[in-house]
């Protein structure tokens, strides 16, 4: 039977005495699936990493990473950006005077300055937003100790890491706009779809995710991965209203259709945070997020309701619901799946 996992990017966030996204959000598609299914608190972010969809997303498809993820290597996997043999291929991100993501021709002017910098050896793109991709001989540890003096933008070089392994094959279909979710299947040997008009960010075509993971499950995939990007954007924007509306937006546009499709094929459903996204802070958390799994798995069944039964919370994928729950550790969930 085919396993759909729906991976609500940024969705969760720390619990304080007012409401969390996940819980403003109206999400009726969702609720029933819970009133259906069971409930888990899971650790997506091991002990010690940093949080986020590089490190957070190969351990939902199956390889829990024993160090940070290589985020150049991700990037250019999602892009498509071509590495030569001794080539690498580095992620930095604009920023602007507070520190957070810089806007509009900041950007365009950091990317001329790194180029003129750089060049001829090493190459700079543009990615989505704030994010540059600098590709060539892995000479970093050079120029970074000697940063060029005319780069005077803010940059944030991500970290050196380790680089997911091809431990799936194309039975497995990730649908995913082109960022870390499109770029860490490739990576890890799965067949990715990046459907017209999906950015990852809050306008991006759901309908055409909807329909992407739906052709995957009708043409017989094993495993279908759906990567929704805009609740972790919205976060980031530090846009609260846009967050929940990203999240109901999910609901609507994607869960519908997808649990339909589930129930032709008789396969399982998960919905799930990568991690969580603060959208006060702007900032990842690592905290443990709320699961879905639908039908509910074997060995939890009816014992969510002793244990996530919590008097007055409603049941539903919200952090607060799984609260009471004992932490799940993704190595282990994954060991007990297989
Ligand atoms: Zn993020």
């Amino acid at each position: 039977v085919v396993a759909i996992l729906v991976i609500l990017d940024g969705a969760s966030e720390p619990l304080r005495a007012g409401p969390t996204s996940l819980e403003a959000a109206r999400t009726p598609a969702l609720d029933a699936l819970c009133a259906g299914g069971s409930l888990s608190r899971v650790r997506t972010v091991a002990p010690g990493l940093p949080a986020g969809s590089e490190t957070a997303i190969p351990g939902l498809l199956g390889w829990v990473p024993p160090a940070p993820v290589d985020r150049g290597a991700v990037e250019a996997a999602a892009h498509e950006v071509p590495l030569a043999t001794g080539e690498r291929a580095w992620r930095v991100d604009v920023l602007d005077h507070e520190r957070g993501r810089a806007v509009g021709g900041e950007i365009e002017r950091a990317a001329a300055d790194l180029r003129a910098a750089l060049a001829p050896r090493h190459r700079v793109h543009r990615l989505a937003g704030h994010r540059l991709l600098v590709v060539g001989p892995e000479e970093r540890r050079f120029w970074v100790a000697q940063r060029p003096e005319n780069v005077t933008h803010r940059l944030r070089w991500w970290p050196e890491g380790v680089v997911p392994p091809r431990v799936l094959d194309l039975s497995t279909t990730v649908v995913a706009a082109r960022g870390a979710a499109a770029g860490i299947g490739r990576l890890m040997g799965a067949r990715v779809v990046v459907p017209a008009g999906a950015t990852g960010q809050p306008e991006t075509d759901l309908s055409a995710k909807a329909a992407a993971a739906i052709d995957a499950i009708d043409g017989g995939a094993a495993r279908v991965v759906v990567h929704v990007g805009a609740p972790d954007e919205a976060a980031h924007a530090r846009d609260p209203a846009a967050k929940v509306a990203a999240i109901e937006r999910a609901d609507a546009q994607l869960l519908i259709p997808l649990v339909a499709a589930t129930r032709r094929a008789k396969g399982t459903l998960r919905v799930m945070p990568d991690h969580g996204c603060d959208p006060r802070t702007g900032l990842h958390d690592d905290a443990p997020v709320p699961c879905l799994d639908w039908p509910p798995r074997a060995q939890e069944c009816g014992s969510h309701h002793r244990r996530g039964g919590q008097i007055g919370t409603p049941r539903r994928l919200t952090e607060r619901a799984v609260a009471p729950l004992a932490v799940v550790e993704l190595a282990a969930r994954e060991a007990v799946a297989a």
